[in-house]
């Protein structure tokens, strides 16, 4: 695709805008599915199941038929799972595993789970999503992972290992506020060599910043050119 964006805040744009109109085509389509099943359309094509005509027809892997049936299903009982799947605050994958974890709790107990439970439910997976996405170093190429094993804990420090020792992690965590140095998110948030490593960047507390996943992407495209950070 030929580049037609100069400027970054143009691509932004529209990149937020089609991802806007992603989600609320991808509500429609749980609408359309769930109009589908009621009437059981597929059959005129041949189906024997809405799995089926999502695999076959529409060319979804089964995974992904499954996660749209799923918040088909999950939509009729709590309609505002809707709402929140297009105002970005549910992802289709959230509220498919909360459908699990329903599952597994009636057949723990014997019995189904309410509504009104299923509705709580729903409204208690919002913050505990939030929470799960923010996670301290990745790898991300330029980026560190913590791959101390309970024996090296031990070893001298090598001064040109990748690692960066978690004292050191925490402290810069702490002193950043766990939010990225450059935009301010709090979500998938690693650590950034500011003379990077493989430039003889050390793991000084001054040379270290926290950064997100983009961010420290970005950092590192504008360090090394996008053909070596395409991996
Ligand atoms: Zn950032």
């Amino acid at each position: 695709m030929k580049n037609v964006f100069s400027k970054d805040c143009d691509l932004i744009d529209r990149l937020i805008s089609l991802s806007l109109e992603e989600r609320r085509i991808s509500v429609e389509i749980i609408d359309l599915l769930y109009e589908i099943e009621k009437r059981k359309a597929y059959s005129d094509l041949g189906h024997g199941s809405l799995f089926s005509f999502c695999v076959k027809e529409l060319k979804y892997s089964e995974s992904q038929a499954q996660i749209r049936i799923q918040t088909m299903y999950a939509t009729k009982e709590n309609p505002e799972i809707k709402e929140k799947i297009e105002a970005g605050k549910l992802s289709l994958t959230t509220v498919t595993q909360l459908q699990k974890h329903i599952r597994t709790q009636e057949k723990k107990r014997g019995k189904q789970v309410t509504v009104e439970e299923k509705r709580k439910q729903g409204e208690k997976v919002e913050p505990e999503h939030v929470q799960e996405s923010i996670q301290e170093p990745a790898s991300y190429g330029i980026t560190e992972i913590n791959t101390e094993s309970p024996r090296q804990k031990n070893k001298k420090p090598n001064t040109r290992s990748r690692h960066i020792p978690a004292r050191i992690r925490r402290e810069i965590f702490t002193r950043d506020g766990k939010k990225c140095r450059n935009c301010g998110t709090g979500f998938k948030l690693e650590l950034d060599h500011r003379v990077p490593f493989g430039k003889n960047g050390t793991h000084e507390v001054v040379n270290l910043r926290v950064l997100c996943k983009t961010c420290n992407l970005r950092e590192g495209i504008r360090v090394y050119g996008p053909e070596k950070m395409r991996r």
